[in-house]
């Protein structure tokens, strides 16, 4: 029986998701044509937000109309066609739908009990996502909060494993008194990878990093960097780098892993490029990567569903489980797969639903597309930067991801840096297209990264716009 109570909380919660609804579906509306970006200072955003914490409560409704339209002009428009910044991903139909059914339903897909179909569901999309990329269908896997979380699931495996061969239980016993544990990889790690080393105790300043050349491992170096190392390594591929989308020869990591006379383990860090192997046409850029025995990815980036969500995958299972093993009375006794076993954290959202959908809405033939058209979009503004005049490009864009910079017409070079550096800001303020930073061989330069599913040519020639446009106003 329902009591009143419980009919007027229901009657508040459809007032306030039919808010939620309306100003969501004006934001997606207003995507292709909105600012890509409003750039209010901190203060500005401060001055619109903060204030105590309010003493009586409102109603619902009027909490999330009056929060979107005090914090609008520091919303950006990342989920739209236009964001170039760093490496993002829009969110497709079925990933939002999914997205917010899982708030509705409010599973904890941390544990079977706790939701068979959540835990199901990611055990499902685990699979689809290893038969999208060729990954070995016996592989142990979890969704996690992004790339950084994935790493570090693949490197606490990876610690794990390394604590064996070494005669300790790393998880278990910690790493005090014991052998340290060496991680090599290259110049172009990714940040979140040696966050990772700090969060695992295995030191950020112990990464040893052999030199690559245009952003892909000299395969030399790194060989001559493990014959320094005696016992088991941790060895760090890059499946791709951020400034200009360069992949490592995955495939000659493995080899060396193979050879290490003190046996190695391989982590590849795909957080985009492991999107390639979804096409036939690019697959060969991570040629190898089936040979690793962790990788590490996000969907919120590639895969196009919202923030946020990324995966890992583990060649052996029972190193990870050992990894995470806890036991606690009250979680015993589960009949299914506990999720929680496989990740740093216990409850955690249902992320898997947002994946099912979009993966189940888009297919093996719709993500093929989506990769292809996004490089398909690099290729062509990289052709463009290539043939126009004042521009240049810094390095062959492989796969998703154009670095380039203005040329600085007699200026030295820090000149030129502080140039290219102030275009970055400028063509954010412009509001046609988003684009960030970066330092490539030393020079300040302005990177592309192409991974929305909308973004269509005509998107690429609004960039294109506003880069030249910059480009002529600053370089006078
Ligand atoms: C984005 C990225 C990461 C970190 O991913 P988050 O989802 O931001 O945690 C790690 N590695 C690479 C190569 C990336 O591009």
């Amino acid at each position: 029986m329902r009591s009143e109570s419980s009919s007027t909380a229901a009657a508040v919660t459809e007032q306030a998701l039919v808010r939620a609804h309306a100003l969501a579906s004006a934001f997606l509306q207003s995507l292709p044509e909105r600012p890509v970006a409003g750039l209010p200072s901190p203060d500005e955003m401060a001055a619109a937000l903060d204030e105590p914490l309010p003493e009586a409560g409102c109603d619902p409704a009027a909490a999330i109309d009056e929060w979107f339209a005090r914090a609008e002009r520091g919303i950006t428009a990342s989920p739209g066609p236009r964001f170039f910044g760093f490496v993002t991903g829009g969110v497709t139909p079925a990933a939002l739908a999914g997205d917010w059914l899982a708030s509705a339903i409010d599973q904890n897909a941390g544990l079977w009990a706790s939701s068979p179909a959540a835990a199901q569901t990611e055990l499902v999309v685990l699979r689809w996502l290893k038969e999208l990329f060729g990954l070995p269908a016996d592989w142990a896997g979890a969704l996690t909060s992004g790339a950084t979380m994935a790493n570090l699931v693949g490197l606490i495996a990876a610690r794990q494993w390394a604590g064996r061969q070494l005669g300790f239980d790393a998880a278990g016993d910690g790493l005090a008194g014991q052998p340290p544990i060496p991680v090599v990889s290259s110049t172009e790690i990714h940040l979140s990878a040696v966050k990772c080393l700090g969060t695992l105790g295995l030191g950020r300043n112990q990464l040893r990093k052999a030199a690559a050349p245009g952003g892909s491992v000299d395969i030399a170096a790194m060989a001559a960097l493990l014959r320094e190392v005696a016992g088991p390594v941790i060895i760090v591929g890059n499946a791709a780098e951020v400034n200009t989308g360069q992949f490592d020869d995955i495939a000659a990591l493995a080899d060396l892993r193979d050879a290490h006379p003190g046996g190695a383990w391989l982590h590849v860090d795909g957080a985009f490029g492991l999107f390639a192997s979804a096409s036939p046409r690019f697959a060969h850029l991570g040629r190898g990567i089936e040979r690793a025995d962790s990788v590490a990815s996000d969907a919120h980036k590639w895969l196009n569903v919202p923030y946020d969500s990324g995966f890992a995958f583990v060649r052996d299972a029972a190193i990870l489980r050992e990894a995470f093993a806890a036991g606690g009375a009250y979680v015993l006794g589960s009949a299914g797969w506990d999720p929680f076993t496989h990740v740093p954290e216990m409850s955690r959202r249902f992320r898997g639903l947002a994946a099912w959908c979009a993966l189940k809405a888009f297919g093996r033939q719709g993500y093929r597309a989506v990769v292809e058209r996004c490089v398909d979009n690099a290729a062509a503004f990289a052709r463009w930067v290539e043939t126009t005049p004042g521009i240049e490009l810094m390095n062959p864009a492989a796969l998703n991801i154009v670095c380039f910079r203005i040329l600085g017409r007699g200026r030295d070079e820090a000149a030129t840096d502080e140039l290219n550096r102030t275009a970055v800001r400028a063509i954010q303020g412009d509001g046609r297209a988003f684009v960030t930073g970066t330092v490539w061989n030393g020079h300040a330069a302005i990177r592309a990264a192409f991974d929305n599913w909308q973004t269509t040519l005509d998107d690429v020639a609004l960039l294109q716009g506003a880069v030249a446009d910059v480009t002529r106003s600053l370089s006078g």
